[in-house]
C-alpha cells in the first residue's frame, strides 16, 4: 500500500479505479525528411481521417442539438478542403524538406494570424477555428488521444490539474473524486469538487504518478490522503468512515424545509452557486433557497463559438423557470485568467489574473456584452432573475454598465420583444479597490456579493491557482475580514443587502463572524447548504 498526502477540498470518502487526465501533446517537433512526396501524402491521409471524423461528429451532433449547432463541422470540413490552406501545407513541406506536423502548425499560425488581423469580426473568430481544423489534422497524424475522457466506469481522476475547459468536458456521473498533482483550494477543480459533493485531494506534487493509472485506490477526504492499493485494515477503516459520512449527510438531509434562522432568530439566506442548468437538480435536492452565483462563462466554455443570444436566453430562462420563482443570481461572463477559450483569441499575457479578464472583455467588447444582456433581460421576464457583474474596481465602471444596459433595453423595445425592465443588479466585490469605493458603489447598485476567492488572492497578492503559495495563504487573513465587514457596512448604510459567493462563504468556522457582521446572504456549493445550515441553527449571537 502507497499512501499520498495533500490538502482536502471536500470531506468525504471514495473508492474506485484511478484514471489519468489524457491531455494532447501540442508541442510540434520540427525535422527533416528526405521523401517530400511521401510527406505529402501523410498529410493528405491525415486529413481525410479527419474529414471523416468531422462528417460523423456532424452526424452525431445533428441528432443531439440540431443542425444550427452542427453546423460548425461542416464547416470544418470545408476548411479541410480549402486549396489555400492545403497548398500552404504542401509548399512548406516541399521548400523547406520538413515534416507534415511541423507544416501543419506553422499553417495554422499563418492563417490564423491572417484571420485575425482582419476588420471583421466573423471574420476574426474563424481563426479560432483553423487552429481547431489543424489540431485535429495534427492528433491523427501523432496518433495523439484526445483530452476528452470517455468513461466507461466510475473512476476517480487523476492529473496534474485541470482547467474549466476540461472540467466541463467530463462526464460527470462517472467521476468518484479527484486527485491533483497541483490546484489549490480556490482552483476550478476544488470548486466543481465541492459542487459535486465529491472528495477531492489537491497539491499530491510527484507522489501522484502516471503510473498509478489502473490501480485501485481510495480517497480519505477528511484527513487529506490517498491510499493506493491499500491493506485490509485501511480498507476496513475507511468503508467505516464512509458509511459514518452517508450518515452524516442523511441526517443533514432532516435540516430540509427548515429556516435559516439561529437561536436568536438573526435571519440569514443560504443560496448556492452553480455552473450550469444541470446544476438546478443539485440546488433544490440541498434545499437552497436560491441561486447566488450563476458563473454564467461556464456556457461559453462549453461552446465552441460565441453562445448566440437565443441559446443563452434558453439556458438562463430554463434555470429560472426550475427555480420557480427563488431568486436567481446570474453573473455576466467572467472569461480571462484561467478561464480561457479559444475562439475569443485572448492573448498570452504576462499576468493574466491581472490581466483582460471579465468585465474588461464585456466593456470594450460590447457586441459580446449585449448579446448576453439581451438574453438576460429576456429571460427575466420568465422567473426572478437579478445581475451581477465581476471584477469591478471603479464607480465609472459601473456607470458604464448601467449605460449598455440603457442602450440594449432601448433596443429590445424598439424591436418589442419582451423582457422585464426593473431588474436588480448587484457587483462582485472581489478587488481590494471595489471594497475601499464600496460608500460610492453602494448608491450605484442593489446589492453586492463578495467573490472571497478572488478578493483574496488580490488582497494578499497570493496567485489562487498557485499550489506553492499554500503555506503563505491564510485564508482568514484579517485584511480580508476586514475587508468584508467594510464592504458590509458600506452596503447597509445605503439600505442594499451583501452576501458572499466565495468558497469562504462555506466556511462554517467563519459563520458567526459572518452573522455579526450582518451578513445577508451566504452562497455556497450545492453541497454545502445543509452544513452551513446546521451551524446557522447552533449559533446564538445573543
Ligand atoms: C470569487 O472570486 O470568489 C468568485 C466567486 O468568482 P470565481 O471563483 O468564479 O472567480
Ligand atoms: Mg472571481
Amino acid at each position: 500500500m502507497t499512501v499520498l498526502e495533500g490538502k482536502s477540498v471536500f470531506n468525504d470518502v471514495c473508492m474506485g479505479t484511478i484514471s489519468f487526465y489524457k491531455r494532447k501533446e501540442s508541442v510540434i517537433k520540427r525535422y527533416k525528411i528526405e521523401d517530400t512526396e511521401a510527406e505529402i501524402g501523410r498529410f493528405e491521409e491525415a486529413r481525410d481521417e479527419a474529414k471523416n471524423q468531422l462528417k460523423e461528429l456532424y452526424e452525431k451532433a445533428l441528432e443531439d442539438v440540431g443542425e444550427a449547432n452542427a453546423a460548425i463541422f461542416e464547416i470544418h470540413q470545408l476548411m479541410l478542403e480549402d486549396l489555400d490552406y492545403c497548398e500552404s501545407i504542401e509548399n512548406i513541406i516541399t521548400a523547406q524538406k520538413v515534416n507534415a506536423e511541423y507544416a501543419v502548425g506553422a499553417t495554422a499560425d499563418n492563417f490564423s494570424a491572417m484571420f485575425r488581423a482582419m476588420d471583421d469580426a466573423y471574420m476574426q473568430g474563424r481563426a479560432a477555428d483553423v487552429k481547431d481544423v489543424s489540431e485535429r489534422v495534427l492528433k491523427v497524424l501523432t496518433n495523439a488521444e484526445d483530452g476528452v475522457q470517455v468513461l466507461e466506469e466510475k473512476v476517480i481522476i487523476a492529473a496534474d490539474d485541470l482547467v474549466p475547459s476540461e472540467t466541463i468536458q467530463l462526464d460527470k456521473e462517472k467521476v468518484l473524486g479527484f486527485i491533483m498533482q497541483h490546484g489549490s483550494a480556490n482552483s476550478h477543480t476544488a470548486i466543481l469538487a465541492r459542487s459535486m459533493g465529491i472528495p477531492a485531494i489537491i497539491g499530491l506534487g510527484d507522489s501522484l504518478s502516471e503510473s498509478m493509472d489502473g490501480k485501485f485506490a481510495i480517497v480519505d477526504g477528511f484527513a487529506g490522503k490517498v491510499y493506493i492499493e491499500p491493506d485490509e485494515a485501511t480498507m476496513a477503516a475507511m468503508q467505516k468512515k464512509q458509511k459514518e459520512a452517508l450518515e452524516r449527510k442523511e441526517l443533514l438531509q432532516q435540516l430540509k424545509d427548515k429556516e435559516d434562522i439561529t437561536l436568536d432568530g438573526t435571519k440569514i439566506k443560504i443560496f448556492a452557486n452553480i455552473g450550469n442548468s444541470a446544476d438546478v437538480g443539485n440546488v433544490l435536492k440541498n434545499d437552497a433557497r436560491g441561486i447566488g452565483l450563476f458563473r454564467s462563462e461556464f456556457l461559453y466554455l462549453e461552446n465552441s463559438d460565441y453562445p448566440t443570444e437565443e441559446q443563452q436566453f434558453i439556458a438562463y430562462k430554463t434555470v429560472a423557470e426550475n427555480m420557480a420563482g427563488k431568486k436567481v443570481i446570474i453573473r455576466t461572463l467572467d472569461i480571462g485568467a484561467d478561464k480561457q477559450v479559444d475562439y475569443f483569441n485572448l492573448d498570452k499575457e504576462e499576468n493574466p489574473a491581472l490581466g483582460y479578464r471579465a468585465i474588461r472583455i464585456c466593456l470594450t467588447r460590447q457586441d459580446i456584452f449585449k448579446t448576453q444582456l439581451r438574453a438576460l433581460y429576456r429571460a427575466a421576464a420568465f422567473g426572478n432573475i437579478s445581475i451581477m457583474f465581476p471584477m469591478i474596481i471603479s464607480v465609472e465602471e459601473v456607470l458604464k454598465v448601467k449605460e449598455i444596459i440603457k442602450e440594449v433595453l432601448d433596443e429590445l423595445r424598439q424591436e418589442k420583444i419582451p423582457f422585464k425592465e426593473d431588474v436588480e443588479i448587484g457587483i462582485m466585490i472581489e478587488t481590494p479597490a471595489s471594497v475601499m469605493v464600496s460608500d460610492e458603489l453602494a448608491k450605484e447598485v442593489d446589492f453586492f456579493s463578495v467573490g472571497t476567492n478572488d478578493l483574496t488572492q488580490y488582497t494578499l497578492a497570493i496567485d489562487r491557482q498557485n499550489q506553492k503559495l499554500e503555506p503563505f495563504y491564510n485564508a482568514h487573513h484579517k485584511a480580508v475580514l476586514r475587508m468584508i465587514k467594510m464592504a458590509a457596512d458600506n452596503a447597509h448604510a445605503e439600505g442594499k443587502w451583501i452576501g458572499i459567493c466565495g468558497e469562504l462563504g462555506a466556511d462554517t468556522t467563519l459563520t458567526e463572524e459572518f452573522l455579526k457582521m450582518g451578513i445577508d446572504e451566504l452562497s455556497v456549493s450545492p453541497s454545502m447548504v445543509l452544513e452551513v445550515r446546521k451551524r446557522v441553527r447552533e449559533i446564538n449571537l445573543r
